[in-house]
């Protein structure tokens, strides 16, 4: 198999193993193959030296989180979250890659039909709603409790905004009461703020990129260039989001794209740089996640810290913002892995509570991480926006 990957990234790993220990699944499994380093090897071995694509290959491909912690500790600065980007690409085209029918078939669905029209998610939520008031979803699956009047929360806009929030695809479903704070905390700063256009801007690709999607991902990269011409600030409250389109003067190489990407702002970020809003002294402990693509790819996790003292007791873990195994859609693809990976997590965040079994409020700036930690008992996860705005005076 040819892979094309960039001969630079991949030569420049010298092997010395300082990210090790940053990475997740070397960390629960203790196998070189689930390490950076050794996913390294297996690349080079395949684009240079022709070793099969074989099952093994494949697992130890799948089974990155794709988290970059690798990258923050890598002194060499491999972009690995590239390289993996890539190889994912490259395997789509790989028969012996192949995943089952049902499971390409989901994919398509997902990927290709779903997250790009909003509508149709909004619509299919209900069903998830339904079957959540039915019992019928265990909440082992992570996914948030939907309200009726969550689903139909309007978000309105001010005119002649200076800031646009994104709301993206699964979170303006799922997730709008976390838009709604996001707005009113930008409100409170003096700001005139707008949600992203609904129909226009969707998803951002984040995801497809993740699975090596790369040509879904830079169609939806462009809609969401297109969708918000103009100077404001374009503001995301999901890490993960965020980060892709910090990344969009890369993916689609072009002046456009790269101013689009210089406007955009973590929620945090935006909020410290604008200046933040009174709030009062809640005297509530609060334990941070950062999450990887905010603290290992936007390198923004201070503000997060910054923005929640004003108002709450915060710590943090002792864990080099080990990832917390959420990873897109990792936690449902690998399971066993993501659970392990949770677990130590989860020990980091009690041991900073300095509270083994009470329930632990947690503060986190991504969707994905916000939910695979929620399903977890005794953990309280809310984004950041939403304890501000509870804050606000
Ligand atoms: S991206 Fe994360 S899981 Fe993948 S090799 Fe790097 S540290 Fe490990
Ligand atoms: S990826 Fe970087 S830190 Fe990891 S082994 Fe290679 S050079 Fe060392």
């Amino acid at each position: 198999m040819t892979m094309h990957l960039d001969d630079d990234a991949l030569v420049a790993c010298v092997s010395c193993g300082l990210c090790l220990p940053h990475c997740p699944t070397y960390r629960v499994t203790g196998l070189e193959i689930a390490s950076p380093r050794g996913r390294i090897n297996a690349m080079r071995a395949v684009q240079y030296d022709g070793a099969p694509v074989d099952e093994a290959f494949v697992g130890a491909m799948e089974e990155c989180v794709q988290c970059r912690g690798c990258e923050a500790a890598c002194p060499s600065g491999v972009q690995f979250g590239h390289l993996m980007e890539e190889t994912r690409t490259s395997l789509r085209d790989e028969p012996a890659a192949r995943p089952s029918t049902p499971r390409r078939l989901a994919e398509w669905l997902g990927y290709g039909i779903v997250l790009p029209n909003r509508g149709l998610l909004r619509f299919l939520t209900w069903f998830l709603w339904l079957g959540q008031r039915l019992r019928l979803i265990p909440r082992r699956f992570g996914l948030p409790t939907l309200r009726a009047r969550d689903l139909t929360l309007r978000l309105t806009g001010d005119a002649d905004a200076e800031a646009i929030l994104f709301t993206g695809c699964v979170m303006d479903a799922w997730q709008r009461p976390v838009h709604r704070s996001a707005l009113a905390v930008m409100r409170a700063t003096g700001a005139r703020v707008a949600p992203s256009p609904s129909t226009r801007a969707t998803c951002c690709g984040a995801l497809h990129t993740h699975a090596g999607r790369l040509d879904e991902a830079r169609a939806l990269a462009r809609r969401a260039v297109a969708s918000m011409p103009g100077t404001e600030a374009v503001v995301v409250d999901s890490a993960g989001c965020g980060a892709a389109m910090k990344d969009y003067g890369r993916l689609l190489g072009t002046p456009a794209a790269e101013a689009f990407s210089a406007r955009v702002r973590d929620f945090s970020e935006w909020v410290v740089e604008h200046g933040a809003p009174e709030v009062r002294a809640t005297g509530k402990p609060v334990v941070i996640q950062d999450p990887c693509h905010l603290r290992h790819v936007q390198h923004a996790e201070q503000p997060v810290h910054r923005l929640l003292a004003t108002a709450y007791d915060v710590s943090t873990t002792a864990d080099d913002g080990l990832c917390c195994g959420a990873g897109g859609a990792y936690a449902v693809l690998q399971p066993d892995l993501a659970g392990q990976i949770r677990d130590r997590k989860v020990d980091a965040i009690r041991t900073a509570a300095g509270a083994p079994t009470a329930t632990v409020l947690v503060a986190s700036g991504n969707p994905g991480c916000a939910m695979h930690l929620g399903a977890v008992a005794g953990l309280e996860v809310r984004h950041p926006a939403e304890l501000i705005e509870e804050a606000l005076q």
